[in-house]
C-alpha cells in the first residue's frame, strides 16, 4: 500500500504516519526527519537546508527528490510507505508519478488531514519532539507522563527551532500557495480523501484505518 499524507505543520500527519507504520508495517517516509538528521549530523545537504528550514521556506526540489529517489530504492518500500511532508510542489508531485512508473507501482489513497490555521498555530506552539523516535507531544494538550521526557522511547524532547508563530505563519502561506492546490491532481485521479483533522487524535486514526481498509 502506497500512501501520501498532506497537512499544514502540525495537522498530525507524523503522528498519524507512526500509527499507520505499525498497523500496516509500511514505512513513513518523511522528508523532514530525514533532513534535520542531516542538519544534525551536519552532511553538506543538511548545512544548504537549514538555511531554508529556519526560516520556514521550502527546501529546492532537487535536493528534496534526490532524497526520495534515494529512500524508495531501499528493500523496505517494496511493500509500500507512507509519504509523510512529501510532495510539496508541483514538480515533486511529477518526480513521483515518474518513479512510481518506474517502480511499477501506483498510489494507493491520498489522505489529507485538513486543519485551520487558528488552530495550527496553537498546536505547534506548544509541540515538543522526541530528539530519538520523533514522536510529537504538546505541552497543553497531549503532556509526557514526565517532562521533557518521551513516553514511549525515554528519549529528549525538544522545541523544534521553527515551531514559533513567526516561522509557521510563513510555512503556512507556503503550505496554502504551494501544496494545496497539488491535491486537484490527486483529486482527478480519484484517489483523494480529504479528513477533519481537528477531532480527537483517536478518532482521525480510527477514520483513516476505515479509509485505508
Ligand atoms: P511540517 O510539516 O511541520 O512543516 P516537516 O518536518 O515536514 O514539517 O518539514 C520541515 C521543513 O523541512 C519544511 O518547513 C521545509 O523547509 C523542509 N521540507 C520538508 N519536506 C519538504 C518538501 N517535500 N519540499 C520542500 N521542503 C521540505
Ligand atoms: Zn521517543
Amino acid at each position: 500500500m502506497n500512501i501520501i499524507l498532506f497537512g499544514a505543520p502540525g495537522a498530525g500527519k507524523g503522528t498519524q504516519a507512526k500509527l499507520i507504520t505499525e498497523k500496516y508495517g509500511i514505512p513513513q517516509i518523511s522528508t523532514g526527519d530525514i533532513l534535520r538528521t542531516a542538519v544534525d549530523e551536519g552532511t553538506s545537504m543538511g548545512i544548504e537546508a537549514k538555511k531554508y528550514m529556519n526560516d520556514g521556506k521550502f527546501v529546492p526540489d532537487s535536493i528534496i527528490i534526490g532524497i526520495i529517489k534515494e529512500r524508495l530504492s531501499k528493500d523496505d518500500c517494496k511493500k509500500g510507505f507512507i509519504l509523510d511532508g512529501f510532495p510539496r510542489t508541483m514538480p515533486q508531485v511529477i518526480a513521483l508519478d515518474e518513479l512510481m512508473g518506474e517502480m511499477n507501482t501506483k498510489l494507493n489513497k491520498v489522505i489529507s488531514l485538513n486543519v485551520p490555521d487558528d488552530l495550527i498555530l496553537v498546536r505547534v506552539s506548544g509541540r515538543k519532539v522526541c530528539k530519538n523516535c520523533g514522536t510529537s507531544f504538546h505541552v497543553k494538550f497531549s503532556p509526557p507522563k514526565k517532562e521533557n521526557v518521551c513516553d514511549v522511547c525515554g528519549g529528549e524532547l525538544y522545541t523544534r527551532k521553527d515551531d514559533n508563530v513567526e516561522t509557521v505563519s510563513k510555512r503556512l502561506i507556503e503550505y496554502h500557495s504551494q501544496t494545496v492546490p497539488l491535491f486537484n491532481f490527486y483529486k482527478d485521479e480519484g484517489i483523494l480523501v480529504e479528513i477533519d483533522g481537528t477531532r480527537n487524535f483517536n478518532v482521525v486514526t480510527k477514520e483513516i484505518f476505515d479509509i485505508l481498509g
